[in-house]
């Protein structure tokens, strides 16, 4: 049953919102989900590098952070496959060249059983969950807020002290914060499809580098160790709004160029944040996390794990009265800003074919196999930065804004 009013209100309950629920210490916390089910379906390639591949290349702070949301959410029940390396695919005018792979410790998960576990454990220190219910809008309401809640029995209002809008990008609470839209070179849209046929190793995860079939972003083949694999692809916001592209066509023309035959009837999809922390990611008891909050690591469009650390850190800004904004920025902000520069370096790479194949005449194969390791794994290294500057001025690309 939905409460007329609770101290704080949850809405989302994806790695952002449960991993609040799971580690607020607040007694009166009502947590909303639209979906149907405790937890699913995912909209996800539902991969998550181990510790050993992250330790190397983030901040120490947030390593330690993410070493707790891993410790707390990867359990073996949810681990349904062992990556050790990433095999780096490009593909220019058609034809596919091979870099080879590179060592990538990651885990493969069931991101549903792990949120439902999460959310269970959450229910177990006393949080109210609803599912089938949808937050339709909120405006503050007597020093908090009123939203309009849609559940199975109609609609309803619940009044909270405290609003956290965990229910990805765009959110419902963005007005609140007064948070802008990201510019849409700043967001990709992403398609998501389990499929069969793939001939590769079973623990090699494969990330295609093609303009034409995944323009701003990258296609993936994510092995399940069962015979099926997370297919996808992440087309940027710009050219799916502004260039009119289609990514459930490029998706579909992906599956035939690797001959992959879905097992999944439709074709998810689903926009997220590339970008670096929104401008306002917090105002008088309103807050964004997760994707809300722009938290996805731009270079690689991954976000399960810096969606639950925004989580832990608004738990532990409640408990300790701290700011937190402030807190986001110090622990995630720097970092992700860091990541938006880096990928903004590589977009007209990532958009021009004729660029991609100039790059890979010039450079040799295993130079262009690390810069886009070292790229995906956001990795502060500044040889990383200036050589980028030089190729693209060898290149001469132009930029896209
Ligand atoms: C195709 C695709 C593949 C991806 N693959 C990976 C990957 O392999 N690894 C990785 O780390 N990241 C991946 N990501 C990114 C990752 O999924 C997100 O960054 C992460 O899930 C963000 O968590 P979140 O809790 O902020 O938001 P979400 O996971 O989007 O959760 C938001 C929740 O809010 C609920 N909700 C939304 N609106 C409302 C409303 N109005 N009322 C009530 N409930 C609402 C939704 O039902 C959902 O449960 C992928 C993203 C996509 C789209």
């Amino acid at each position: 049953m939905i409460p007329i009013s609770t101290e704080l209100l949850i809405v989302g309950g994806g790695p952002a919102g449960s991993f609040l629920a799971s580690e607020t210490n607040l007694s009166d916390v009502t947590l909303l989900d639209k979906k149907k089910v405790n937890y699913g379906p995912v909209i996800c390639g539902e991969m998550m590098p181990k510790a050993e591949l992250l330790v190397d290349y983030l901040p120490s702070e947030l390593m330690n952070m993410i070493e707790y949301t891993l410790y707390k959410s990867i359990k073996r029940s949810v681990i349904v496959n062992h990556i050790k390396a990433l095999r780096i695919l490009i593909r220019v005018k058609g034809i596919m060249v091979d870099l080879g792979s590179v060592n990538f410790p990651a885990y493969i998960v069931n991101k549903g059983l792990m949120i439902s576990n999460i959310i269970d454990n959450a229910i177990n220190r006393g949080v109210r969950v609803n599912f089938s219910s949808t937050v339709t809008g909120c405006i503050r309401h007597g020093g908090g807020f009123k939203c309009r809640v849609m559940d199975d029995n109609g609609e309803r209002y619940v009044e909270a002290s405290l609003l956290a809008g965990a229910d990805g990008y765009s959110s419902i609470v963005g007005e609140l914060t007064g948070n802008p839209p990201f510019n849409p070179m700043d967001t990709a849209v992403a398609t998501s499809q389990r499929a069969i046929g793939w001939g590769g190793g079973y623990d090699e995860a494969i990330v295609v580098m093609d303009p034409i079939l995944a323009p701003g972003g990258y296609a993936w083949i994510f092995p399940r160790g069962d015979g099926s694999s997370n297919v996808g692809l992440g087309v940027r916001g710009y050219d799916v709004w502004v260039r009119g592209i289609n990514p459930v066509n490029l998706h579909y023309e992906f599956l035939k160029v690797m001959n992959l035959k879905p097992i999944q009837r439709s074709v998810l999809l689903k926009t997220i944040p590339v970008s670096e922390l929104g401008a306002r990611i917090d105002y008088k008891g309103a807050y964004l996390l997760g994707d809300a909050a722009g938290t996805v690591v731009s270079t690689n469009g991954a976000g399960i794990n810096t969606a639950m650390v925004s989580g832990l850190i608004l738990a532990r800004v409640l408990k300790e009265d701290l700011s937190y904004s402030a807190e986001m920025r110090r622990v995630l902000g720097s970092f992700l800003s860091s990541v938006k520069r880096l990928r903004a370096l590589a977009d007209p790479i990532l958009e021009d074919e004729y660029a991609l194949a100039k790059l890979i005449t010039i450079m040799p194969k295993e130079t262009v196999k690390w810069v886009i390791k070292e790229a995906m794994l956001a990795s502060m290294n500044p040889m990383l930065r200036i050589g980028a500057r030089i190729l693209l001025s060898l290149i001469k690309v132009k930029g896209r804004t």
